[in-house]
């Protein structure tokens, strides 16, 4: 599905919009002001965002003798 991630300028807000088509883009508006001051974001959540960073990077190599 053609899900878009928009960045609204004034309000410093990403929400997500459905595209169509390519005329859908130029009627995206924020959903909190109505504002046309979106910006398209490259970056599209296909998958499911549950997760994240991992951490815990245990990966060292150098000094110091380890267990
Ligand atoms: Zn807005």
């Amino acid at each position: 599905m053609p899900i878009y991630e928009y960045t609204c300028k004034p309000c410093d807000r990403s929400f997500e919009e459905l595209i169509l088509r390519r005329s859908d883009e130029d009627e995206v508006r924020c959903p909190r002001c109505k504002g046309r001051k979106v910006e398209k974001r490259m970056s599209r959540p296909a998958a499911a965002r549950s997760g994240g960073d991992g951490g815990g990077a245990a990966a060292s190599a150098g000094c110091g003798p380890v267990g």
